[in-house]
């Protein structure tokens, strides 16, 4: 629905911009709007699924994975590294509540995380 408050459902159906990246029927990635690394892309799952508990379907996990590693390799940081993130819930960190895999890139990162 138009209506709909989810900002990750709101930037699938295009309601708000987004440097959108990739894009499969079930997947699509875009901009992180406050980047934490010199790459840092979002992927989502264009249909609602709130956090990773809300999910047992290994192919819509997979498929998140799946996103990250051809975009790691696409823009050509698969060699050297990167960081894919799922924060889940308060203590996690998650701060939108639409299912999403962060890909962080093009820097070394910390080890262990904040
Ligand atoms: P979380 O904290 O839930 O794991 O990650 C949410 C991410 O969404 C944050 O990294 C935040 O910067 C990003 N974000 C929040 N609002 C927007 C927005 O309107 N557009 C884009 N492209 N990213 C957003
Ligand atoms: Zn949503």
């Amino acid at each position: 629905m138009a209506t709909d408050p989810c900002l990750f459902c709101r930037i699938a159906r295009g309601e708000i911009p987004a440097q959108i990246v990739y894009e499969t029927p079930h997947v699509m990635a875009f901009r992180d709007i406050a980047p934490q690394a010199p790459y840092h892309v979002i992927i989502i799952p264009r249909d609602h699924v709130a956090t990773l508990n809300d999910t047992r379907d290994p192919g819509l996990v997979g498929r998140l994975a799946i996103a990250a590693s051809e975009l790691a390799e696409r823009e050509g940081f698969a060699a050297a590294g990167y960081r894919t993130v799922i924060n889940t819930n308060a203590d996690g960190g998650q701060t939108v509540f639409h299912l999403h895999l962060h890909l962080l890139a093009g820097r070394k990162m910390g080890w262990p995380p904040g």
